[in-house]
């Protein structure tokens, strides 16, 4: 064999060696199963020691290009096909593959087909969760640096594959006390955010076909946990106080859902909270049919007025309902910490589920988190954020009044992160889309959050707290710029207002 050897340059000869024989082998000129030469042989051919021929081959092999048959020689190993890249045409996917293909399209381009669009240089997203310019990361960071002094090593060990760090499920019974609902450490899972308590729920309470009810509008990835896990999606009106719980039973008569999942404070996407007189209708429904409630308490802490409200789970006599909760909307998402309260025997499975699936929720975030709230850095944050969103809730509110036009209906949210708009009769969320993109502003379709997308289209999703206030005007002013575009009949901007709904 006749390998090309540079005496003067600097890389090593077995290098030059392995370089030129990979290079054959990746471009095809050595076929795979071709015998290479016997070591002694080529380092005579080459006129180089045996041990840097030797050298090149165990590299090579270790790339998994080469492989020895022991007592016969060393042979071009077949190549692994190269897998086919996702989406090019013709690829070829072994049959289990082909099945998966022929399925349903992806979830979120069911719920809203792809609309070319131009982008600007400078959007303003009203979309997201909480504004990153206010996350409190010096104050963390120093949690998280006097954990790593005080525990060391322990910091970053698994911690117990179980319910999660002690100290912490403590520290949020204490947490969830100052809000009116008693939980005992024993019932508290730590879990990799609050998505992850909505799948493991699923995972221990239902199989595939069975119905889940859940409000009409309601959270985007929960509808597409539901569908992932083939689950049947029953949705109930919304209005302003919530999930119409009243017109809730004939439902639960025809449709036999084996879960109520539902999201009673400043619901997402429409802001509402449910009245106190349906949570406590909810729970006795759930109770008479035999019904778990998976609460999901995703801001509940973010009131700007009005009197609060029990949670379902102080209405519960226990074991009815779930609880979840996450500081991922208060704090920061990228935490990945939430939990859940729960009783019984649904506990223990939810506990073992978690532990296969994850093992634990990382433990230097649980410790860290643990110290943040307990030298009440947490509570501290909590209160700030709750003044600056307030004041953006109503910086939005003024400018949709001051830019929209007065057909388009809001209902001022008490909490939460969200207003839920209703676009004037006709107009779509879906054609609205690339129009705002190009002029500059993002907002959640409301196709998204609805169990038949199609029932969305009249709404979008507005972030409130994602953006300063002059930053919420300019954007609302670019909204209302798309949609003067979209329909140039609806330019008048608010003469008329709706006293009820403005
Ligand atoms: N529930 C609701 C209603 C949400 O909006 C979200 C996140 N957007 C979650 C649960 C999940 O949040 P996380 O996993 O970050 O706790």
């Amino acid at each position: 064999m006749r390998i090309p050897l540079d005496r003067q340059n600097a890389l090593p000869l077995y290098q030059q060696i392995e370089r030129y024989l990979r290079e054959q082998i990746l471009s095809g000129q050595l076929a795979p199963e071709t015998r290479l030469p016997a070591s002694r042989q080529l380092a005579q051919e080459l006129g180089v020691s045996r041990i840097t021929v030797n050298n090149a081959y165990a590299q090579l092999e270790s790339e998994g290009l080469l492989y020895s048959r022991e007592g016969s020689g060393v042979y071009v190993l077949p190549r692994t096909p190269a897998p086919p890249v996702a989406d090019a045409a013709g690829a070829i996917w072994p049959l289990w593959q082909q099945a998966i293909e022929r399925d349903d399209p992806p979830y979120e381009s069911r719920a809203t087909p792809p609309r070319r669009i131009v982008a600007h240089p400078k959007p303003i997203a009203f979309t997201g969760v909480g504004d990153r310019r206010e996350f409190p990361i010096k104050e963390f960071v120093r949690s998280i640096q006097d954990v790593v002094r005080r525990d060391g090593a322990a910091a970053l060990a698994y911690g117990g594959l179980d319910q999660g760090y002690t100290p912490l499920r403590t520290t949020l019974t204490h947490v969830l006390g100052s809000q009116g609902i008693q939980a005992h450490p024993d019932h508290v899972l730590i879990t990799s955010g609050s998505q992850q308590a909505l799948a493991l729920v699923c995972q221990v309470l239902l199989k595939p076909g069975d119905v889940v009810l859940v409000e009409s509008p309601t959270y985007n990835l929960a509808l597409e946990l539901f569908r992932v896990l083939d689950l049947q999606i029953v949705g109930a009106p919304v209005d302003e106080q919530g999930m119409c719980v009243e017109r809730l039973e004939p439902l639960l008569q025809r449709r036999h859902p084996r879960l109520i999942y539902t999201i009673p404070n400043f619901q997402n996407p429409t802001g509402s909270c449910l009245s106190g007189g349906r949570r406590r209708q909810l729970v006795a429904l759930a109770d008479r049919y035999n019904i778990p409630v998976l609460e999901d308490d995703f801001v509940g802490d973010l009131r700007y007025e009005g009197r609060v409200q029990p949670a379902l789970k102080t209405l519960d006599p226990g074991g009815r309902v779930i609880y979840t909760g996450t500081f991922s909307k208060m704090l920061m998402p990228g935490l990945r910490v939430g939990f859940l309260v729960a009783e019984g025997p649904v506990f223990k499975r939810l506990v073992d589920m978690k532990r296969v699936s994850d093992l634990t929720t990382p433990t230097l975030m649980q410790r860290a988190l643990e110290a943040y709230v307990n030298v009440g850095r947490y509570q501290a944050h909590v209160r700030r954020s709750g003044r600056l969103y307030r004041q953006r809730r109503d910086a939005m509110l003024a400018a949709i009044r001051r830019h929209l036009p007065a057909e388009t209906e809001v209902i001022p949210p008490h909490g939460g992160l969200f207003i839920w708009l209703r676009l004037p009769e006709g107009l779509s969320c879906l054609d609205l889309l690339p129009l705002a993109a190009e002029a500059g502003v993002e907002y959640a379709p409301g196709t998204r959050f609805f169990p038949i997308p199609a029932d969305g289209e009249s709404y979008l999703r507005l972030n409130f707290a994602t953006q300063p206030p002059a930053e919420i005007e300019e954007g609302i002013r670019r909204l209302a710029s798309a949609l003067h575009r979209l329909n140039r009949s609806v330019v008048a901007p608010a003469q008329k207002q709706h006293p009820s709904r403005r």
